[in-house]
């Protein structure tokens, strides 16, 4: 387990560096204080993308206080800050950015293959709307100098890691209670003697 949580987080890492690139490259930020897409119902995500996560709630002793808050039926995201859904414009939408899933990292900062095999970005329609002659320079941008982390290949990444949690699509919330009962089972049966430290 602790292997697999490692590659998911080397995963990311790598990941991380290639939406840098391509967020340079394209110049599509979001839309200032927005969350919009956090706020979508029922995200489905897979178990393996938040195992990282899962490993941080553990070690930090807060799987108790997660799954009391799993529990209470919420269908927007488990992470996402409860005073920002409110319209506080301060507080950002993400209660622990650094371990999102994959999904989130691939959503406006990845492409993806369209119809004709070109490609387009993996983003929502309120950036498109906002400026659709700089969408349409991205998009040419994009497709004469095709240098993007390409969504489809990342899913396959991580599916090379463990492809049943990779497959074990559920509404985020469910993955991420699933991914904390797998990292709780496998770390309350650790040897005493292992060394846990941050991923
Ligand atoms: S992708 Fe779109 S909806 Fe999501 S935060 Fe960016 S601008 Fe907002
Ligand atoms: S993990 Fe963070 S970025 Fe992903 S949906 Fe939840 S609040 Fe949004």
């Amino acid at each position: 387990m602790f292997e697999k949580i490692c590659k998911v987080q080397a995963l990311y890492n790598e990941l991380e560096i290639q939406i840098k690139a391509f967020q340079k490259q394209i110049n599509l930020p979001c839309l200032s204080n927005c969350n919009k897409c956090c706020l979508k119902p029922n995200i489905e995500a897979s178990v393996l993308e938040f195992l990282p996560l899962a490993y941080h709630i553990y070690i930090n002793n807060q799987i108790d206080e997660f799954l009391d808050k799993l529990n209470s039926s919420i269908t927007m995201c488990v992470l996402l800050n409860s005073i920002r859904i409110i319209d506080s414009p301060t507080n950002s939408g993400c209660k622990n950015y650094a371990h999102r899933g994959l999904i989130c990292r691939l959503f406006s900062s990845s492409a993806i293959r369209v119809k004709d095999n070109s490609y387009a970005v993996y983003t929502c329609k309120d950036i498109k709307i906002q400026d659709p002659e700089k969408f349409s320079l991205a998009i040419r941008n994009l497709n004469e100098n095709i240098n993007a982390p390409i969504a489809e290949e990342w899913v396959s990444k991580l599916l090379e890691i463990d492809d049943t949690m990779g497959g074990d699509y559920n509404p985020i919330n469910k993955s991420i209670e699933k991914a904390i009962m797998k990292v709780a089972y496998c770390f309350d049966n650790q040897p005493q003697n292992f060394k846990y430290h941050a991923v």
